[in-house]
């Protein structure tokens, strides 16, 4: 068997292995069918390409360069380290690429209204972005404590145009706004259209969100080439490739069309936060067990009720109890590496790739960051190591200013 077919997923009905599939009430079986129709049609058709490619080039500024960090690898002494640069693109991450190819969609099924959940607000200002260039309704959920604790985010939705709806049930957060977007589109099924951010949910989301993010990884391979020939490296693909994981959209992004080479490493980042055993963290793949959550059975954090348990990372981006299913198959057939990072060592890199590069990364980024230094440190320096800068880290200023307060008063 040709590697290409073992690894072309999902099956027929959605299902990555045991992983994926769409566990959904008998209520939204008519809406995602129509959904699953209109992704199978306009997948492959030259026009929604075209404008896709189009959208990506002059809205988002695609494509994002590759970038040979010659002192980030300098000192990690060892392997040589290259940045993706998706914190360049338009709305400052990858998340902007998903919410295209959605929109547009979204434009072609008549669908003129939009709904979506959102945890950090990052999400929701992609979709309140893409929106607004469309001409769109926009409702975004989001959990109450989540609207205090991420407010300039809500005031950039509000500023685009979307309507922002408070969800005050369970804990207020990430989960509650999810439950609250499905009962939403539920009711408002004929003309409304639910766009997910990353590759989880019910099938066809964990595809169809890989297929738009995969011009992550497309673009690696015609970049990555002609960058090595340039530095005089004699190789087409990089050794290893880097990414975090929350949902795991810019890792199956950046993964996707490197799976058929099972020379190249492939490395998930999950965020440890406080270490993987202290029951603060998000690492679903590592520390998670077999459920469903949002539609689809994947690895999820639960208690021995199957009650979703409560995560933690630094990274809001990070801070989900699942990952798409493709992920819990890459991992369950040993394709691709699940390593986790915590909260500290991630801030470690934020400064470092500052300071060295003059590039300020996303916390969620500056895990896999982390985990690239540590790994280049153990590699001769032929080898190349491919980290997804999936995003910049203006939005976490705050954050990381009271890291900084804190250490400094442990010091004083
Ligand atoms: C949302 C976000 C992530 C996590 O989402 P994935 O679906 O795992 O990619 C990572 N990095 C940044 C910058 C984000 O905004």
């Amino acid at each position: 068997m040709n590697p290409s077919s073992i690894y072309a997923q999902p099956d027929a009905d959605g299902f990555f292995g045991r992983f994926g599939g769409s566990f959904i009430s008998e209520t939204l079986a008519n809406a995602v069918e129509e959904l699953q129709q209109a992704y199978r049609g306009y997948r492959d058709d030259p026009a929604f390409i075209a404008e896709f490619q189009m959208e990506l080039a002059d809205y988002v500024g695609r494509p994002s360069p590759v970038y040979y960090a010659r002192r980030l690898s300098e000192e990690a002494g060892g392997a040589r380290i290259f940045l993706k640069r998706e914190d360049l693109n338009h709305t400052g991450a990858h998340k902007i690429n998903n919410v295209i190819g959605q929109a547009m969609l979204a434009c072609r099924m008549g669908k003129r209204r939009i709904i979506a959940e959102t945890g950090a607000g990052q999400h929701g200002v992609a979709v309140a972005t893409i929106c607004a260039r469309y001409g769109l309704e926009c409702v975004v959920y989001m959990g109450s404590e989540d609207i205090q604790r991420q407010h300039p985010n809500v005031q950039r939705m509000e500023l685009l145009g979307a309507t922002v709806v408070p969800v005050t049930a369970g804990s207020r957060t990430l989960k509650d706004a999810m439950n609250e977007a499905i009962r939403d589109w539920v009711s408002n099924v004929e003309r409304t259209f639910y766009l997910i951010g990353s590759v989880a949910g019910m099938h066809p989301y964990p595809t169809m969100v890989r297929d738009f993010q995969a011009v992550i990884g497309t673009e690696c391979t015609a970049q990555v080439p002609r960058l090595f020939a340039r530095l005089g490296m004699a190789k087409q693909h990089p050794d290893a490739i880097v990414a975090c994981v929350g949902g795991g959209s810019n890792a199956m992004g950046i993964f996707h069309p490197y799976i058929q080479h099972p020379q190249v490493r492939l490395i998930g980042v999950e965020a440890a936060g406080v270490g993987l055993d202290s029951g603060k963290h998000a690492a679903s793949i590592q520390r998670g067990s077999p459920g469903v959550l949002h539609g689809s059975r994947s690895l999820i954090l639960q208690d021995d009720h199957g009650q979703v348990l409560d995560t933690h990372s630094i990274s809001a981006g990070l801070d989900y109890p699942g990952v798409g299913p493709e992920h819990a198959w890459l991992h369950e057939i040993g394709r691709a590496e699940y390593v986790g990072v915590t909260d500290s060592d991630a801030l470690k890199a934020f400064h470092l790739l500052s300071r060295v590069e003059g590039i300020i990364p996303a916390l969620e980024a500056s895990h896999a960051v982390a985990h690239a230094v540590s790994l280049a440190a153990t590699l001769p320096k032929d080898q190349a190591i491919l980290v997804n800068l999936s995003g910049r880290g203006d939005k976490d200023m705050d954050t990381v200013m009271a890291t900084r307060t804190t250490q400094g008063e442990r010091q004083a």
